[in-house]
């Protein structure tokens, strides 16, 4: 199978890293699946881009991955409209800033639905394929939380270590069939998630906006800057390159040094 005529299904895909990743595949002239929870109508001109980046094909899957059943189903439908999905990037999150004797419980099923029941129902859905074919890339996007803690961000940090536990259990059961699965830690990415928690850092904090991402975002990550998506994206193509197969079952760190101390 020639790389053109790959497929790749991001979740949670229309805007911040899943976007970049959409584009990045693009770019390599993959065929791209892009997820979300809005009407296609809202996302044309997110589409139009990863056209424009040099997707051949395009294709939405609208699902709100809130029910995690959801992310099976989007998977099956790729299958179905691309012939064969090549290509798992598990991206979709969300984040909740609260301190954990007051973290919602809806909250906390939230973030664990759409970022952990998601990943696993979707490697479930789109394993028979990649083992029929023997060869197959799994990339799910945890977070330097995966591997670090963090106050006040109880759901988000035990999802994430869960998320890299669930790539290495995978990684070893599919290692001798081609497939790969691993695990991208990004530090702080400028994206609208992070945006959307100023306020909530703010509050639990009681610092400024420039004190939040100059004391709480940037101070652990040592090169003072946020991650962009893009770098994301381009490590995402690197992992899914037959020269890359030799990496599974492990996690990636992208985060400016916070892990190295
Ligand atoms: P974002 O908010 O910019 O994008 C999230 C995407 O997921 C959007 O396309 C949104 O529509 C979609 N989404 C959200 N809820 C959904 C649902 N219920 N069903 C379907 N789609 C849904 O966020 P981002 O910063 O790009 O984060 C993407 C991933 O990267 C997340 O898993 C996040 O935890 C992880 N991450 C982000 C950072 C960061 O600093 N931004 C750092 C580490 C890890």
């Amino acid at each position: 199978m020639g790389e053109t005529t790959r497929a790749v299904l991001i979740t949670g895909s229309t805007s911040g890293i899943g976007l970049a990743i959409a584009k990045a595949f693009g770019a390599m002239g993959w065929r791209v699946g892009v997820n979300s929870y809005e009407p296609a109508a809202a996302v044309e001109s997110i589409l139009n881009a990863v056209a424009d980046a040099g997707a051949p094909e395009v294709r939405y899957f609208e699902a709100d991955l809130g029910d995690a059943s959801a992310s099976a189903r989007i998977v099956e439908e790729a299958i179905a409209q691309f012939g064969a999905l090549d290509v798992l990037v598990n991206n979709a999150g969300v984040q909740k800033v609260a301190p954990v004797e007051d973290f919602p419980i809806e909250d906390w099923n939230r973030i664990r639905t759409i970022s952990l029941d998601g990943a696993f129902q979707a490697i479930r859905a789109v394993l028979p394929g990649m083992k029929q074919r023997q060869w197959g890339r799994i990339i799910n996007i945890a977070a330097v939380h995966g591997l670090r803690g963090a106050p006040y961000k109880s759901a988000y940090v035990a999802t994430k270590h869960a998320l890299v536990g669930l790539t290495r259990a995978v990684a070893l059961e599919v290692a001798e069939l081609g497939i790969t699965v691993n695990a991208i830690c990004p530090g702080y990415v400028w994206t609208p998630l992070v945006e959307r928690q100023l306020e909530e850092q703010m509050r639990q904090h009681g610092l400024g906006r420039e004190e939040v991402i100059r004391t709480i975002m940037l101070a652990p990550q040592p090169t003072r800057r946020f991650v962009q998506p893009e770098e994301i994206g381009a490590l995402a193509v690197y992992l899914c390159g037959d020269m890359a197969r030799s990496i599974t079952g492990t996690t990636i760190a992208v985060d400016g040094g916070w892990t190295a101390k």
